[in-house]
């Protein structure tokens, strides 16, 4: 029996954790569950998984939340993350919590040691090396729960070791190329936030469902693969496949392409990193192959899709260039859900943040976050100005 702390409760990933997890009963309990906005959804979840702790992210929510529960402590902002991310009692931390508001308690996770199922892809952009070099000081183990990586790792027997030991020659992504796929320059703006969040293949968070329309969530997740799987950027390659069958690839000097399939479902890389070297069931249906349609690949466009160069461009740069990029989008990505900005808008913003903002070594927490504020404060006056333009 293991506890399990659950950053980001409330959100697409935290639910479908919670599904997996309410199918193992005799395995997992659930230690501390977490939310921003969402408290009356913390509530209802809070009833019924019975967790020991529940984090909010104000004094006000707390007093709220804790009134109507007695049987669980209510903690509050990023200490009260932290603080459930290291407890000793907890074996596994998921986390869930969407951007840069994840870091704090997901290097916490890995300082204490933990089992750390890593969705929030935006944390070890921003701070890769940092992250890599604490897993190996703590004996903390990193297991990715993105679909793409979650799949590079089943593909491989020796997922920490270096690529050429393992006679890797190439990790390739697959991309569903998101709603906008084939929309022509012209149409792409005029997209709305509401088109943009309606993903063909998979149901996500509006953040990240942006990141997929944009393509950025493919250049965030070259980057996560660059650190998670110790490759250089060039060695990693993307693919547009629709249908979202196969989730990544690896390729072997032998000639040897070794691919994970299964149906588009979060439940099936969340069962996997949970149970890790083991399998349990997630609830997903087996694939079937008679039934999932003709499976096509094509090459990106850079053109309408500039984010992807935008992050292989940070990714060689190294430093603080990917938290910087990262921080870019994310205030892109709000302006654009707000209606403050034009889709085609994000890349220009990140790209010019991108240029105005000094990268520095990414050697401690203080300078990746320094890096974030700066970006952060470049984003939100480039917006300003486009907004009198707009
Ligand atoms: P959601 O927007 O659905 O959920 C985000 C969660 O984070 C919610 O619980 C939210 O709380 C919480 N949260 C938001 N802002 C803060 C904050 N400032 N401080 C603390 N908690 C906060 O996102 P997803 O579940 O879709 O994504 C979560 C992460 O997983 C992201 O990093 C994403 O890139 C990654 N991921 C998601 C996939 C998916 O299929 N959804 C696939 C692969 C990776 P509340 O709702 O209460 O406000
Ligand atoms: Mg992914």
């Amino acid at each position: 029996m293991q506890y399990v702390t659950l950053l980001g409760a409330t959100g697409s990933i935290g639910r479908s954790t919670l599904d997996v997890l309410e199918r193992h009963p005799d395995r997992y309990r659930v230690f501390a569950l977490s939310a921003h906005q969402r408290i009356e959804e913390l509530l209802h979840l809070c009833q019924h998984y019975k967790p020991l702790y529940a984090v909010v992210a104000n004094a006000s929510q707390a007093d709220w939340l804790q009134a109507r529960l007695t049987e669980c402590s209510v903690l509050v902002g990023t200490e009260g993350l932290c603080q459930v991310a290291e407890d000793e009692r907890v074996g596994m931390v998921m986390a869930a919590i969407v951007g840069a508001a994840g870091l704090a308690p997901t290097l916490a996770a890995i300082r204490a040691g933990k089992k750390v199922l890593l969705a929030n892809k935006e944390s070890l952009v921003m701070a890769g090396a940092l992250f890599m070099a604490e897993v190996q000081r703590h004996g903390a183990t990193l297991l990715p729960v993105d679909s793409e990586h979650n799949a590079l790792f089943q593909c491989m027997p020796r997922p920490g070791t270096d690529l050429d030991v393992q006679g890797v020659e190439r990790l390739v992504l697959t991309a569903s190329g998101g709603p906008f796929w084939s929309t022509s320059q012209a149409d792409l703006v005029k997209v709305t936030p509401e088109q943009a969040v309606q993903h063909p293949r998979w149901s996500m968070g509006p953040k990240i469902s942006v990141d997929s329309a944009t393509m950025m969530n493919k250049g965030l997740e070259l980057i996560e693969a660059c650190w998670l799987f110790h490759a250089p950027e060039h060695r990693v390659d993307i693919c547009i496949h629709p249908q979202s069958i196969i989730h990544s690839l690896v390729q072997y000097r032998d000639g040897s392409t070794l691919a994970q399939l299964g149906c588009p479902d979060m439940r099936t890389p969340i069962a996997v990193a949970l149970a890790w070297p083991e399998r349990i069931g997630s609830g997903v249906p087996l694939l079937d192959l008679l039934r999932c349609g003709p499976l096509e690949f094509s090459a990106p466009d850079h053109d309408r899709f500039p984010c992807l160069d935008l992050a292989r461009q940070a990714m060689r740069a190294g430093g603080t260039a990917p938290a910087i990029l990262n921080a870019a989008n994310e205030v892109a990505v709000a302006a654009f859900l707000q209606n403050e900005t034009s889709f085609m808008s994000i890349p220009v913003i990140i790209s010019q943040t991108l240029e105005h903002v000094a990268g520095t070594p990414a050697d401690s927490l203080e300078a990746v976050l320094d890096a974030d504020a700066r970006a952060r404060s470049c984003a939100l006056r480039l917006l300003s100005a486009n907004r009198v333009n707009h």
